[in-house]
């Protein structure tokens, strides 16, 4: 339920509202505009309408929520959500550039590819300490030791860091380290995960499952959001398609329909869609121009020697140019880069 109050409406018209839905178990979330406030309701829907809310003073109207997702949804919220993080605005007109290694590997591989993302304009870092394998066989990550030379990578570049949580059991170092917690698209529906992150009200990336539509991913979001975690990104990363020819398909049309459907700003991972590093340039031109609202994409020093994704990161020398044209295709949506500051810790 979003219950509209006239812009007469007082603080205490505001407060009594929120007291009376409260009062029957159902969580409240105003949104106080510059002309008025509305109040939206989360909870029992018909415990809510029993209260006859229309009655009450400062009261304009109460509208349902039709979608069974409620807070990420643009009929809750029908301006673009623009978050902050590390003093780099996302979404709006504000373009993110996430950019580093599939996993790191070892101080210089991490602090080499720090160094030269920041310098060609990346707005933040991202490496993964854990690592969620098909295998598990296969290289698991560095754990703690991975997250101490992230730490040291932020100390130096002062780009707020993006790392992933795959456990629980892992949240407090994460949280530590992490300005941007990455939920995996395997663990998108990870609830008791989703549920802790949100609680933990860190900045958090959710990418969309292999197989999940886009509603799941607005449902796995509320997760986060219904915790009082507003600052939720969500992130296409390609999904599982009859198509062989290459890894996964990564679904543009999520871009504009996701928009239509939530406030919430939309990532796009070039990388892991595609798999090869030749489809990333055009799949991230594609994804700009139809207005996402920021790439996170994998680069490596000498990605040859990648441990893990070695096929599909992007040299590291050749960021800077790859950086300036999918600049170009985000002005054609209108959005810049939020390029803050080389503030903290930086080092030239
Ligand atoms: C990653 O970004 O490192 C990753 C493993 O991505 P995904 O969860 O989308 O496969
Ligand atoms: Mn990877």
């Amino acid at each position: 339920m979003m219950i509209v109050m006239k812009p007469t409406a007082t603080e205490a018209e505001v407060q009594a509202v929120i007291d009376r839905v409260e009062g029957v178990g159902a969580r409240t979330h105003p949104i106080v505009g510059e002309e008025l406030t509305v109040i939206g309701a989360i909870g029992d829907r018909e415990h809510v309408q029993r209260l006859e809310l229309e009655g009450l003073s400062g009261v304009d109207r109460v509208l349902p929520i039709l979608k069974p997702y409620k807070l990420s949804s643009t009929q809750f919220k029908p301006v673009p959500s623009v978050l902050e993080i590390g003093g780099r605005k996302v979404g709006g007109e504000h373009f993110a550039m996430i950019a580093g290694p599939c996993t790191v590997e070892s101080r210089e591989q991490t602090l080499s590819t720090a160094q030269i993302v920041r310098e060609a304009g990346a707005t933040m870092f991202r490496g993964g300490a854990y690592k969620p394998r098909t295998s598990p066989y296969a290289f698991q990550g560095l754990g703690q030791e991975g997250l101490r030379l992230l730490a040291e990578a932020k100390l130096q570049t002062g780009l707020p860091i993006v790392t992933e949580l795959m456990d629980l059991r892992d949240i407090e170092p994460v949280l530590e380290v992490a300005d941007v917690v990455q939920i995996g698209a395997r663990n998108m529906q990870n609830y008791a995960l989703l549920s802790e992150v949100g609680r933990s009200g860190r900045p958090v990336l959710l990418k969309r499952g292999l197989s999940s539509t886009l509603e799941e991913l607005l449902m796995a979001s509320e997760y986060i959001l219904k915790e009082g975690n507003e600052n939720v990104m969500l992130c296409e990363r390609g999904i599982r398609t009859f198509e062989t020819a290459y890894r996964f398909t990564l679904d543009l049309m999520a871009i504009p329909v996701l928009k239509q459907m939530s406030h919430l700003p939309v990532i796009v991972d070039p990388s892991h869609a595609a798999g090869r590093r030749d489809l990333v340039l055009p799949l991230s031109l594609a994804a700009a121009a139809a207005g996402a609202d920021g790439i996170i994409v994998e680069v490596h020093p000498r990605p040859d020697e990648a441990i893990c994704d070695a096929a599909q990161q992007l040299p590291a020398d050749d960021f800077g140019d790859y950086l300036e044209r999918v600049l170009a295709a985000a002005a054609v949506a209108g959005k810049s880069l939020s390029g803050e500051p080389l503030t903290t810790g930086a080092t030239s």
